[in-house]
């Protein structure tokens, strides 16, 4: 029972609970969780009822906000089976305090579901992260299971039984060599063939020892050959996006967005973007100035900084031994989130773009800056291209919402400057909008003054 709060206690926190530990029916190429069944030699990788209740009492007495998150993922939570997930709900509302909402959240490889777990899904309103790298051949490329067969139509079928009860679902796709090339085919078949409208994208970055010959290298492939995945190591495997793949692949989708989805199609990167242009909290730790506010917990009930460093060093406690709030609010806990800002090099505390990159996640920070330093983030290239792309749609939104106007107005301002481009590029001998005085309209039809638009 919680008596009091430590101090420097976050009202609200993340944590992704894997009951099932690493254990996945899947063995996807890329996956960096898989190995880290290696930590729990003998372990039957099941999380217990009574560490279960522990648990959800723990998040629910932890939590000064009026909505509570509980949120599954692995490996791959479905293995535990209904009944687990019946039994969780059953225990957040026994604990919920009166005022309280409980959101429930699944990440998941989608191969398991059906309509009984859809209804359930559904009945408790569970939001339902489904990861898919694309259509069929993207996806399985590295999408396998554990006999290597490809796992494109498993998913879908669990996809279209969350359709089939209305469950709020998102897409989760990885982005890697094997698709990074692809983003409009990848953004068309999530919006218009699957009907996705919420959409995230994680780029892939491996980071390999020195091992491994040469500058990239091929990286295991299954269960067969996988290392304990730790982030070490200043070369990545060849399957990894490169940055300038990342920073391509998000400007071809923003160009796409802006013109026909903004305000139906939510994009992660790009509501990100906008809260850190707007100046308000951007909801993901990656692009925060300091994070430590996600963490993850295995099926045992060890607690760990993030997702990304279940590792030994990263380990915080047991919530069996302490409370989830002591662990949250320790020192360790908050140095490790000071961190991502402290040990920024200077490029990037120089950098123009730091108010929305902020460095970008700790874990892919191997590189080192153009002047020699260490710590530059492996994607800096890419983020760099992309804050640039979108900096004047972001501060036209940003405008927009200032004055109580919605951001989909963009559509319509891009529209137009469209339409003076398309003018100009037929008019045999233009190069550019013709000259202009700067009280002027702006050629591009925008209605501003040009000073305040293309002459600004
Ligand atoms: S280490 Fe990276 S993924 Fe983990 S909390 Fe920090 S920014 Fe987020
Ligand atoms: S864009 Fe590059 S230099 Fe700028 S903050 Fe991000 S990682 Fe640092």
């Amino acid at each position: 029972m919680l008596t009091a709060f430590p101090p420097h206690a976050p009202r609200a926190f993340h944590v992704l609970v894997k009951p099932t530990g690493a254990t996945c029916n899947l063995d996807c190429a890329y996956c960096f969780f898989l190995s880290k069944e290696m930590l729990y030699p003998g372990s039957r990788f099941r999380m217990a009822d009574d560490l279960l209740e522990i648990y959800i009492r723990q998040l629910i007495e932890s939590h000064r906000v009026p909505e509570v998150q509980l949120a599954f993922q692995g490996g791959e939570p479905t293995l535990m089976g209904l009944p687990f997930f019946r039994r969780a709900v059953e225990l957040a509302e026994q604990y919920r305090q009166p005022g309280t909402t409980i959101s429930y959240a699944l990440q998941t490889n989608g191969t398991l579901l059906d309509d009984e777990w859809a209804a359930f899904l559904a009945a408790n309103r569970f939001l339902i992260g489904i990861s898919l790298d694309g259509p069929r051949a993207m996806h399985d490329q590295y999408r396998v299971d554990k006999g290597g067969a490809p796992t494109f139509d498993r998913v879908i079928r669990g996809l279209d039984a969350l359709k089939r009860h209305g469950v709020e679902w998102n897409v989760l796709c990885t982005l890697h060599r094997g698709n990074a090339g692809h983003p409009l085919e990848i953004y068309h078949f999530f919006r218009d063939e699957l009907g996705a409208e919420f959409m995230q994208f994680i780029p892939i970055v491996e980071r390999m020892g020195e091992t491994a010959a040469g500058e990239e290298a091929e990286g295991w492939s299954s269960w067969r050959d996988r290392p304990l995945y730790t982030q070490t190591g200043e070369r990545t495997t060849l399957r990894s996006i490169t940055a300038e793949q990342y920073g391509a692949f998000l400007c071809a989708i923003f160009d796409e967005w802006v013109r026909r989805d903004v305000g139906r199609v939510y994009v992660q990167m790009f509501d990100v973007a906008l809260a850190n242009w707007y100046g308000a909290p951007s909801g993901l730790c990656i692009h925060s100035a300091i994070c430590g506010g996600a963490l993850a917990m295995e099926h045992n009930g060890d607690l760990y900084s993030c997702d990304h460093f279940v590792e030994p060093r990263y380990r915080l406690g047991n919530i069996r031994q302490e409370h989830l709030i002591e662990l949250v609010a320790s020192e360790r806990q908050l140095e490790f989130g000071r961190d991502k800002f402290n040990s920024l090099p200077r490029y990037c505390r120089a950098c123009d773009v730091r108010f929305a990159c902020h460095g970008g996640c700790p874990k892919d920070r191997f590189i080192l800056t153009p002047d020699g330093e260490p710590g530059l983030n492996y994607l800096c290239a890419g983020y760099k291209q992309f804050f640039h792309h979108v900096d004047e749609a972001m501060r036209f939104m940003v405008e927009e919402l200032q004055n109580e106007r919605p951001p989909a107005n963009i559509m319509a301002h891009v529209a137009r400057q469209d339409a003076a481009a398309a003018r100009a590029a037929a008019r045999p001998d233009a190069t550019a909008y013709p000259p202009v005085g700067r009280n002027a309209p702006c050629p591009c039809g925008s209605g501003r003054k040009y000073k305040q638009c293309h002459g600004r």
